[in-house]
């Protein structure tokens, strides 16, 4: 146990924490201006990623999906969805234009965490044997037509160089994943073999990240849908590009003119960004140092522990929770964002939710208002920044597509739609809310009318399902 060396008279003590506080503030700040520099950036990386391999920190990746659903989909497919702390399976009967979605049902599971640092085979047998456990549920009302192989559209949230729309390699690991023997493999390959080991006869039709899914989803609910957002454990953002401003992608130009890029915006970079010393200490020691630096600014898997790296520093360095360091502090990742969430929304006049939430996980049993309330300061500091910054990927976006300010004929303004999925967006109200006021402020009153968010739950699911049928083995369009 760490001792407070210097026993602060108390008055001394809170201005200790104010300068702490004030620090941080000055160093998270995001005002507009700044937040106007880096959605330039955004573009401007958006463009140099676009032009050649490596020629960003954004990678641009090309995603082989150049048609987006229309509704002609149709027949029974799975889809299956690896990307944070739990994995899901789903199968839908798709009816084409008319019926739609006929009926679909689906099963989470968790992953248990030795898997997400083990070996390769171990993972994805685990997964295998997961999803035959499904198909073998698979009742009466769903139609194969016989002889017919089950498909699967495999949505895979992580950083991958596609080779066709049904493969590609795993260029690295994010989020709390590291598996060394994954890495510059097909996960496609991966997953067949560990559904051949399982005796599960399926194909995989499409590879898609979740936000491939989550536009592909979206589109198929509403068609001026041309850009997805992904913000959970992970961040990230998808959109539709026209192909011939592609210069890196040398393939055949597709018939529709386009092709969706994941740009892997977790990743993105810049001297913009306002870094904070608690951020550094944290990308250090993470698993994957150097990476992943936007996402580590936004992200759910982040955000509490940003707040208990100043919550450490405020108990050693101001005897904030006494003249003892509450050692639980000192866990790595004790803190997650759920819980910030909760005490950042407690309404209560004496912040009770904030006072159990720091003994429950802290074992900090009693907590003085004034405490409580700077708890709840940097909650605001650290949640804000996040949405500020990640408003301002969205407007880099919007720059990219020329959807950010009223064409010379307002009438003319086209309707935009985003579509959005992650438990950050969802359940983190604040944020989510400070996200959409700060995206109005920054495209104007006339622009920000014709910008709309659509929180698409689990849309990625449904979009990998249908990507699967449009890229079908037994390609019949229309079929039911
Ligand atoms: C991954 C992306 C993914 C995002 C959201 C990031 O860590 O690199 O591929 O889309 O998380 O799940
Ligand atoms: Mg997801």
């Amino acid at each position: 146990v760490l001792v407070v060396r210097h026993r602060m008279r108390s008055s001394g003590r809170w201005s200790r924490v104010a300068a702490v506080i004030k620090e941080l503030e000055d160093r998270a700040a995001t005002p507009i201006g700044k937040l106007r520099q880096v959605a330039d950036a955004m573009t401007v990386e958006m463009h140099a990623g676009l032009a050649s391999e490596g020629g960003s920190k954004l990678k641009m990746l090309i995603s082989y999906v150049d048609n987006l659903p229309t509704g002609d989909e149709a027949g029974l497919f799975y889809a299956l969805d690896l990307g944070g702390t739990n994995f899901r399976v789903l199968r839908v009967q798709l009816g084409g234009k008319e019926k739609r979605v006929v009926k679909q049902e689906f099963e989470e599971v968790s992953i248990p965490p030795h898997l997400m640092v083990g070996g390769s085979d171990e993972l994805f047998d685990f997964i295998a044997s997961a999803l035959a456990k499904f198909v073998a549920s698979e009742g009466d009302d769903f139609h194969l037509p016989v002889d017919r192989q089950r498909e699967l559209g495999f949505t895979f949230s992580f950083p991958v160089r596609q080779t066709s729309i049904a493969s590609g390699t795993l260029i690295k690991w994010t989020k709390g994943f590291n598996i060394d023997s994954t890495v510059g493999e097909d996960v496609v390959a991966e997953l067949t073999r560990a559904m051949e080991r399982q005796g599960l006869d399926m194909r995989v039709s499409a590879l898609v990240n979740d936000t491939i899914g989550t536009l592909a989803g979206g589109r198929y609910y509403d068609r001026d849908v041309v850009a997805a957002v992904i913000l959970g454990t992970g961040t990230n953002a998808a959109y539709v590009e026209r192909a011939n401003a592609i210069p890196k992608w040398h393939g055949l130009l597709p018939k529709s003119g386009e092709m969706v890029i994941n740009m892997e915006w977790g990743n993105f970079r810049s001297s913009h960004l306002p870094i904070t010393d608690y951020d550094r200490a944290l990308d250090v020691e993470s698993l994957n140092p150097g990476e992943q630096i936007f996402e580590k600014l936004i992200s759910g898997m982040y955000l509490g522990e940003i707040l208990r790296r100043v919550l450490l520093k405020l108990a050693t360095e101001t005897a904030l929770f006494g003249d003892t360091v509450p050692p639980k502090l000192e866990t790595p990742f004790i803190l997650r964002t759920p819980a910030m969430s909760v005490m950042h929304h407690d309404n209560s006049p004496d912040l009770r939710e904030v006072g159990n939430k720091l003994k429950e996980l802290l074992g900090i049993p009693n907590t003085s208002l004034k405490t409580r309330k700077v708890v709840v300061q940097i909650c605001d500091i650290i949640a804000k920044r996040g949405a500020h910054l990640a408003a301002a990927g969205i407007v880099g976006i919007l720059k990219k597509i020329g959807r950010d300010a009223p064409p010379k004929d307002v009438s003319k303004l086209p309707r935009t739609a985003i579509a959005m999925d992650g438990g950050l967006y969802e359940h983190y109200t604040i944020f989510s809310d400070c996200l959409q006021s700060t995206l109005k402020e920054m495209l104007g009153p006339e622009a920000s009318t014709a910008i709309v968010i659509k929180l698409a739950n689990d849309g990625s699911g449904i979009g990998a399902s249908l990507l699967a049928a449009s890229h079908s083995q037994h390609l019949v369009l229309g079929e039911s």
